[in-house]
Parts: C-alpha cells; structure tokens; sequence
C-alpha cells in the first residue's frame, strides 16, 4: 500500500471525543482554590451556561466524576423507596440503569428493546397504566451502543400525566441533538464531560425540573452520601459544590460553552446532523448495513460486511490513518461486538473529519477485499456536505 494520507492524530469514538484548543489552554492554568470569590465567579458562568445549554430555567448541577456518578446520584435520590423504577434499555447504556437499581435493591418494571430499535411509546403507557406505582423512569435519548435514538418528547409527555420523575440520560444527546428541557417537561436531564461537552472526562452534570426538586423534597431517596443530590442543590444556591471540585475541568467546560454559544446551539444542531446524514448516506452507498432503525446524530454504527474483522480493520484505521474508531459492544441483551464499528460526530468534529473518517473507513474495507469502487463514499458524503 502506498503511504497514507492521513497523519494528524483524531479521536473519533463516541467519546471521549477531541477537545478544541482553548480548552485545553484554559485548563492548563495554575489551579486556584474553590473556596474563593474567583471560583465562585466561574462557577456562577457555568451553572448559567449550563442552564442555557440545557433550555431549562431551573438549576444544572456539576458533579464530579463521570456521567455514570451523575446519574446513578439522580436514580438514587429521585426513586421513592417502596416504590417502582420503570426502566427501559434498548443497549448497554440503558441495561446500565438497570444494574443500578438492581444493585440498590429497587423494585423495576423492565423495557427491553431490541438493540438497534427505539422503544415503542405504546410499550411505556400500558407499562405506567398498569402499574401505578412506578415512581420514577429511566430512558436513554442516544443509546451509544447501538447509535440509536429514542422519542424522549413523546415519554416526557407520557411521564407528565402520571406523578412519576422522567430521568433522561442524555449523555450524547445534550449539546449533540435538539433537548429541550423545560418545554418538553424533562425532570431529571443528564450528561457527562467527554462526549458532545468538548471536555476530558471527569465532570457530570444534572439537570432538575421543578417536579424533580420537589421530589427532592419529599422524599430521602435511596440512602447515599456523595450521591445525594440534596447536598448538590444546597451547595448549588450558593454558588458552590459540596465537595473540591475539578477546578481546570469547570474552568474548561466554561470556554467549551462559550464556543458552542458562539457558534449558536441550533448551528451545533444542524452541524451535527449534517455530519451524520453524510456519513448515513456514505454507508449506504459503500453497501454498509446501518447498526440502528432509528439512527441517532450523534453517532454512526454499521454493520461489518462479511469477512472484515473488527480487531485487524480498526488497528488498520488506527495505524495507517492515526484514527480511532469504535467497535460494538455486548449487553445483556444484545451483541454488537465484532459486528459493528461506530464513528462520533458530536462535540469537536468538523466536515473535515468526518470525510477524513470516511477515507480511512473507504481505504481500509477495500484493503481487507470489500468490493467498493473507489472513492465511492467521499463522493457520496460530498454529496450530501456540498449541497
Ligand atoms: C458514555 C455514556 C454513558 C456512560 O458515561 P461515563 O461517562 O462513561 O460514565 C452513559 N450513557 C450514554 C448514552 C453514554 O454515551
């Protein structure tokens, strides 16, 4: 094979994901301490920024830790004891929220999809009318896994006819695709630092509604220390955390919201979808089969054609083009491992990455013998980026 044209190292796995320079220079500052004014101040523009990223007029709170942390804190201190969890799972995600509560003992009604599809709105209303003791939903709005989306619009407005508190993970959905917290009744909204955020892992947020607040109050949740998110609201008034908080990632999310401010959340949007409809329709004409029926924007799975071995073809991806790429994964119920790879276009990911992504995907499925006439794909895509 003659030398690759791509030299420029990029991560593109759906998370972590690149982070843009500013960021990176911002958190290399010399640390400060978080009992002062100066931190208070920058703390005060991320909780605002967040708010505003998040559409909701309420409190998004900063935790340390990854996106896991914050949501497992939102599980555990929103459930009722006593009472039920309704918790849907379409892929490894969403079997996650599962474990949780099965680790702490609560009672589940489950949902589980078939990797790769959406869950059925029909499926969560017979599952609330039926039992009328579910106090609280878990939903996945991108399963990663699988590359799939689901119609969190449609369960929040489920979820508002009943007392039960929707928690969405929204973990690469927030700054990735449309959410709108407030107007479409979102309680609980979660994300995590190092996918469409721009930021090195470390930081989780959570966002609450006026319903999730006043569960808070109601209720002591699942016994918990760190977890428990009435000591993050308390700190939060007060423009503060509870605990010493990852000072150069809360400077860093800081700039990363600026830029996504900048550049206008709606551009972000439709940058995003671009991107993935490019890289959809760059599949479908190399003759890929899509991982998902419901494919989310924020990430591309396909199936491997026969004969293409996910170990050989992402080491060939990594060495040959300096990329990562990301496989499948196995759950409980279902296994994308070996059979799927997956390419990110959320957060620090421009069209020039996404056709450099293509390139090297092109390159490396002629060399392991797919018959694809050669820069099928980049034509494709251009196609779609182009017009
Ligand atoms: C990555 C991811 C998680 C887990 O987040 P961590 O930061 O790895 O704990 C949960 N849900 C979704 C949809 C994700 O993409």
């Amino acid at each position: 094979m003659s030398a690759p044209l791509l030299f420029k190292n990029r991560v593109m796995t759906p998370g972590p994901t690149d982070v843009p320079p500013e960021v990176l220079l911002e958190m290399a500052k010399p640390i400060i301490h978080h009992r002062t004014k100066e931190f208070q101040g920058i703390f005060q523009e991320l909780s605002e920024g967040l708010s505003r990223l998040f559409r909701t007029s309420g409190p998004v709170l900063s935790i340390a830790g990854s996106g896991t942390t914050a949501f497992e804190a939102a599980q555990t201190s929103l459930v009722k004891p006593g009472t039920k969890a309704l918790t849907i799972a379409g892929g490894k995600f969403g079997e996650r929220w599962q474990d949780i509560y099965e680790t702490y003992g609560v009672e589940q009604v489950q949902i589980n999809v078939e990797w790769g599809k959406a869950v059925d709105l029909g499926a969560v209303e017979a599952a609330l009318n039926e039992h009328s003791d579910i106090s609280v939903i878990t939903v996945v709005h991108s399963e990663t896994s699988t590359a799939t989306a689901s119609d969190v619009k449609g369960i929040a407005e489920l979820a508002s006819k009943t007392d039960a508190i929707l928690i969405v993970d929204g973990i690469t959905a927030v700054g990735a695709l449309p959410v709108e917290m407030d107007a479409w009744g979102i309680d609980a909204l979660v994300t995590g630092s190092q996918k469409s955020m721009m930021l090195p892992p470390g930081l989780g947020f959570v966002g609450l509604g006026e319903r999730a607040i006043a569960r808070l109050g109601e209720t002591d949740g699942i016994a918990n220390y760190n977890l428990d998110l009435r000591k993050w609201l308390k700190s939060h008034a007060n423009k503060d955390v509870p605990f010493t908080p990852p000072v150069g990632l809360v400077r860093g999310q800081n700039v990363a919201l600026k830029i996504v401010e900048r550049v206008g959340l709606e551009n972000v949007w439709a940058r995003t979808a671009k991107l993935a409809e490019a890289t959809r329709v760059a599949f479908g004409a190399m003759g890929l089969k899509p991982a998902s029926e419901s494919p989310s924007d924020s990430v591309t799975g396909a199936y491997y054609p026969d004969g293409v071995s996910d170990g050989a073809f992402r080491a060939a991806v990594r060495d040959n083009h300096g990329m990562a790429i990301a496989g499948g994964q196995v759950g409980r119920n279902g296994d994308f491992k070996g059979k799927v790879f997956r390419v990110n276009h959320m957060g620090y990911v421009d069209a020039g990455d996404t056709l450099a992504s293509l390139l090297a995907i092109e390159t490396e499925l002629i060399a392991a013998g797919v018959e694809i006439e050669a820069g099928t794909a980049l034509a494709a895509a251009g196609g779609v980026l182009c017009g």
